[in-house]
């Protein structure tokens, strides 16, 4: 069976040209660039034009680009370099839909630092409020995180507004932009951002590789602390392999990032359209207008979401649910609850994220295999709106 692959905000295909890329310094030239012979030298120009690569997608220059293990480490590193730089300010401001990443850094420097955080709303179509956002900010504020674009919704937040309304205040902008960077043009020298985030294997490059954007003149405070490399902002021997496919994954992106816009966005609005039309009661969650070309997040309600990921499973569909179902309690989606979806929509939602790699043909074969599958589950399921309010029990 073919398997048709819509769960690329969860992660994604590493591109053929980036294995290739990358495959030679697994073997033949395994050298350390930071050593003085020229073996070790000429991997150091390798990595020098990963570098130019991962800085020309965002807009940036090579010497702002610092590579980590990831999305999550570089999203650490940002917020602990901001606090560490502004001893003096004990508060975070921060929305209720990031990552886990920022979310449980967050709730962690709260419980355990001493650190105030100011949460940021968002309304039922996933978006902020300008005004909150600028009431929240103070002098106290170290720093402001605000995700570029939710992974769950592909909602896209006014980042330049948010970091302009930071700097107001002198607090440091910092934006976790692992679903954006790649997927919509990025100019980072026109922007107040001081800090950003990305991840290599959610635009076709490896995992365990992420990259972090330090705006030139931001003081920072290194998270990993050993050796020079990455001039002394993180320690640790290069991981050149993913640094080579990050960078050919970003000169890949950048190349081809209009024409994709384009394209992935009319798949992503057939997809959308096909399910609105066939499937009744099914719902769009994120603002239709502002959100990532690649992602469709649907309420199918009183269906429970990890039934119908088992169903597409059968028929090789793979994508994402709004709950997850552990130990028999479900944990819905923070995100959707943000957003006030109801419970029993909250719990058949489905996340689509597509990408370059996906073709009209799987669309169509979803659209196609979808409705009979809701269809099903609700007959099914006699209970509808009660066994879902008795199962979860939730709040
Ligand atoms: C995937 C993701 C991360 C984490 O990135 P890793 O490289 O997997 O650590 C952080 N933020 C967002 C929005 C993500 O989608």
């Amino acid at each position: 069976m073919k398997t048709v692959y819509l769960d690329n905000n969860a992660t994604t295909m590493v591109a053929p040209e980036v294995f290739d890329a990358m495959a030679p310094f697994f073997s033949e030239r395994y050298g350390n660039p930071s050593s003085m012979h020229s073996f070790g030298g000429n991997v150091a120009r390798d990595v020098a034009r990963a570098r130019e690569h991962v800085a020309a997608l965002l807009g940036a220059a090579p010497q702002e680009i610092v590579f980590t293990s990831g999305g999550t480490e570089s999203d650490s590193t940002a917020i602990l370099s901001a606090l560490a730089t502004m001893p003096h300010r004990k508060e975070i401001v921060a929305t209720r839909v990031e990552h886990p990443a920022i979310l449980n850094l967050c709730k962690h420097l709260a419980r355990f630092k001493g650190y105030t955080v100011r949460w940021l709303s968002v309304d039922k179509d996933g978006m902020l409020d300008m005004d909150e956002v600028r009431s929240k900010i103070t002098d106290q504020t170290a720093v402001v995180s605000v995700m570029w674009a939710n992974n769950e919704t592909g909602v896209i937040f006014p980042i330049q507004r948010i970091a302009e309304a930071a700097a107001e205040h002198g607090a440091l902008m910092h934006t976790d932009a692992v679903q954006a960077v790649g997927k919509i043009p990025m100019d980072l020298a026109s922007t107040d951002v001081s800090l950003l985030a990305l991840s290599g294997h959610k635009f076709h490059g490896p995992k365990g590789i992420g990259a972090l954007y330090v705006r030139k003149g931001t003081r920072f405070s290194p998270f990993v602390i050993g050796g020079h490399q990455e001039a002394d902002r993180r320690g640790g021997t290069t991981n050149v392999p993913g640094v080579v496919g990050i960078g050919e994954a970003a000169r890949l992106a950048l190349a081809a990032i209009h024409d994709e816009y384009q394209r992935v966005g009319a798949m992503r609005d057939r997809l959308q359209e096909g399910l609105l039309q066939t499937i009744p009661s099914a719902r769009v969650n994120g603002k239709i207008g502002s959100r990532l070309p690649n992602t469709l997040n649907i309420a199918f309600e009183f269906v429970e979401g990890e039934a119908i990921l088992m169903r597409m499973d059968d028929k090789g569909i793979c994508a994402s649910s709004g709950s997850a179902c552990t130990s028999g309690s479900l944990e819905p989606s923070h995100v959707l609850r943000a957003m006030g979806v109801p419970f029993t929509a909250v719990h058949g939602s489905i996340r689509f994220s597509l990408s370059r790699y996906t073709t009209d043909d799987e669309i169509s074969y979803v659209i196609a295999e979808l409705p009979g599958i809701i269809e099903f589950l609700r007959e099914l399921s006699p209970f509808g709106k009660e066994f879902l309010d008795a199962a979860c029990r939730v709040q």
